[in-house]
């Protein structure tokens, strides 16, 4: 049922809310709708809540542990029978975050929506792996996946494919803030390299404008889409990007600049199109940035919508996703008819994932498929790079990063 549920995530997971505090509903709801899920509920009674499991079959549920002595495991016992994967929170108890309930997660206080979040994933991972160790069918048939969505190693590059690379948490690992990232020292010339063995198909689809992929990969320059498709540069150097006019107003910097100024750590970031507040350096004010975003975007906006990425959340327009920015670079000629890999390691990433495979090629995650280790990521590039200059590729030695 659920192996393709995170990939699909802002198109149609649901998760049935079972929770009697009106206040936790409220921002279950705003933090669970602002991820892309379609929230069923919240419902604070047993009744209630077995009627959801029947009629609305949610793809996951989230369990208050308060509900009662009798209806939580009531709950429980339902959503097993229906193999809905679920977990439990419980607003009063206190004492180590993350524990167990029936074999399913507990968080306990303090827990914030950032963990509600990682629980989440947790358990539609663990409902994937179940199915594919089970053997269900999968939903691609194309040959090329076969071995990658099972958390495998990835392919040896050739000419059939086409690269997509994100940069923070793909290529370069995660630093305290954006502008202290610590670009590789060979990650330019391997790019390089990897660009002509392609004979030009590779490109760098990130998060942050492109003046500044290009400031950190510099001398490297190719093909790039910035601020998750706002802006997309093509081969011959032609830019299309969203007009200024559709970027977010001045008026939600100005306000989210003030705002920040009260939780220290908390940094907005502006971008020419879109904004992002990071809390890597403040992880208990999620919950603060997540109200107050929500307050300026609600989930029903029509043109803006919140994306949370890793210890932050971003402003966006509706219509721009890296999915469309794939789409768009797959139309050059140097793309054109290869299999598209997308490597990515974000929330932000997963619509390109879902692309890549859509088109016929693959999506790595970055976690998945790379233990979660940038470095891993290079050195995979760089025997990519040996592969398709025909020679045999030589073993990195342990302890060497590129
Ligand atoms: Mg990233």
């Amino acid at each position: 049922m659920n192996h393709e549920l995170i990939a699909a995530r802002y198109a149609a997971g649901s998760v049935l809310v079972v929770e009697d505090d009106a206040y936790v509903a409220f921002d279950l709801r705003c933090v669970l709708t602002g991820m892309g899920y379609h929230v069923v509920g919240p419902v604070t009674s047993l009744t209630d809540a077995l009627r959801k499991i029947t009629d609305e079959k949610p793809d996951a549920a989230v369990i208050e542990m308060t509900l009662g002595e009798e209806a939580t495991p009531k709950v429980a016992e339902a959503l097993n029978a229906a193999k809905i994967p679920h977990f439990f929170i419980d607003g009063h108890a206190t004492g180590p975050n993350l524990k167990t309930y029936r074999d399913q997660p507990l968080l306990s206080n303090p827990y914030d929506y950032h963990s509600v979040l990682e629980a989440l994933e947790d358990i539609l991972k663990r409902c994937c792996r179940l199915e594919w160790d089970l053997g269900e069918p999968r939903r691609s048939q194309n040959p090329l996946v076969k071995g990658i969505e099972g958390n495998t190693t990835p392919p040896d590059l050739d000419r059939r494919f086409a690269l997509f690379l994100d940069l923070d948490g793909t290529l370069l690992e995660i630093a305290a803030t954006p502008d202290e990232v610590v670009v590789a020292p060979m990650l330019a010339s391997l790019l390089a390299k990897l660009h002509r063995g392609l004979d030009g198909a590779l490109a760098i689809v990130s998060g942050r404008p492109i003046a500044e992929i290009d400031r950190l990969l510099d001398p490297f320059c190719s093909s790039a889409a910035g601020e998750h498709g706002a802006a997309v540069r093509y081969d011959d150097g032609t830019l299309e990007e969203l007009p200024v006019g559709l970027a977010i107003p001045p008026l939600w910097r100005e306000a989210l600049a003030a705002a920040a100024d009260y939780l220290p750590g908390v940094r907005v970031e502006t971008k020419p199109h879109g904004l992002t507040v990071h809390y890597r350096l403040a992880p208990e004010s999620v919950n603060d940035v997540w109200r107050l975003l929500r307050a300026l975007v609600p989930s029903d906006h029509p043109r803006f919508k919140l994306v949370p990425a890793r210890e932050a959340v971003e402003i966006g327009r509706r219509s721009v996703s890296k999915s469309d920015a794939i789409k768009r670079l797959m139309r050059q000629t140097a793309f054109r008819g290869r299999h598209p890999i997308f490597v990515g390691d974000d929330f932000t990433d997963e619509v390109g994932i879902r692309t890549a495979r859509d088109l016929g090629g693959m999506g790595l995650r970055v976690s998945e498929v790379f233990d979660g280790d940038p470095a891993m990521v290079r050195n995979w590039l760089l025997q990519g790079v040996e592969h398709l200059s025909g020679r045999s590729p030589r073993p990195t030695p342990t302890g060497i990063h590129l």
